[in-house]
């Protein structure tokens, strides 16, 4: 992907990827570190120049380090795709920014080293009805009225280590004493606010200056 340039920037992202161990200051010192052991044992000349914004994803922290940006053949970005994207549109056209991270998804950290998926972005909250468990995130089917056929122990059919979304909310429920709320139907829902409905934007209009 960064072979054919040569003046590479390696570009991390001071937030999300930051806390996560995968594209902040020190793994984008690490990786420099391994491309330059690569490139001399393969006998490869490329100038690897390091930098690292407070946030890919934000046009006031990537202006400061256009220079840096615009003056590299390409940009290593190790953010998510949000910054990737957003680091080429900010430098302009003919940027070259590369993605170093595969961006799986968003979520919460669960202990040392694990991460776990807990919201979709379905621009329509269901939490309220579902015990605080994601439907979308959480049930590999996505269901809305209860857990399917391959529901064993608690267990999701995908997976014996994936606990069944369905059986999550049920026992909060139960917990809550709210096991009611599961006799209420809930109808298809509108997939219209999230990613089926096109890209998506929001506008404040009390923040628009
Ligand atoms: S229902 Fe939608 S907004 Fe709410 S947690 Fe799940 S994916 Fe996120
Ligand atoms: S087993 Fe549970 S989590 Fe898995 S698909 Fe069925 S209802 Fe969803």
């Amino acid at each position: 992907m960064v072979e054919p340039y040569k003046r590479l920037l390696i570009l991390g992202c001071g937030t999300c990827v930051s806390v996560c161990m995968a594209g902040g200051e020190k793994e984008v010192e690490i990786l420099a570190s391994q491309l330059r052991m690569l490139n001399e044992k393969e006998g490869r000349k490329q100038e690897i120049a390091e930098a690292t914004v407070q946030r890919q994803c934000d046009r006031e922290y990537i202006e400061p380090c256009l220079d840096k940006i615009t003056g590299a053949d390409a940009v290593l970005s190790m953010a998510c795709g949000v910054g990737v994207q957003y680091v080429a549109e900010v430098a302009g056209e003919q940027s070259i920014v590369q993605p170093a991270l595969n961006t799986e998804f968003y979520g919460a950290n669960l202990g040392a080293g694990v991460w776990a998926e807990r919201c979709a972005g379905c621009g329509n909250c269901v939490l309220h009805i579902t015990g605080g468990i994601c439907p979308i995130a959480r049930c590999a089917k996505r269901l809305f009225n209860g857990p399917c056929g391959g529901s064993q122990r608690g267990k999701c059919e995908i997976n014996p280590d994936v606990d069944c979304a369905w059986q999550l909310v049920y026992d909060r429920l139960k917990a809550r004493g709210q096991l009611a709320v599961l006799e209420e139907i809930v109808p298809p829902k509108s997939w219209k606010p999230s990613l089926s409905g096109g890209p998506r934007k929001v506008i404040r209009e009390d923040l628009l200056l």
